[in-house]
């Protein structure tokens, strides 16, 4: 299994905080509103995700989850 971040965009508020800290710049704040308004971020390219979490970390709004590629896997 690939590692890969999973968006919840209902929670989040568009701060771009994770567009700036991914390494591998594959978020952005995409064209589409929540149900509060919010123009939610979303993955460019999900198969470019080192699984570094720096996204999930930086998020205040806990709308990021990150799954890792097990070693074995
Ligand atoms: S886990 Fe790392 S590489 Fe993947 S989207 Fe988040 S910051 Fe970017
Ligand atoms: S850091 Fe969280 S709240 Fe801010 S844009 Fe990214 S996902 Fe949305």
């Amino acid at each position: 299994m690939k590692s890969y971040v999973k968006i919840n965009t209902e929670r989040c508020k568009s701060c771009g905080l994770c567009v700036h800290a991914c390494p591998k710049k594959i978020l952005s704040i995409g064209e589409v509103a929540n149900s509060k308004g919010y123009y939610a971020a979303e993955v460019k390219d999900q198969s470019e995700c080192i699984g570094c979490a720096f996204c999930a970390l930086i998020c205040p709004d806990l709308a990021l989850e990150v799954y890792r590629e097990e070693k074995g896997e």
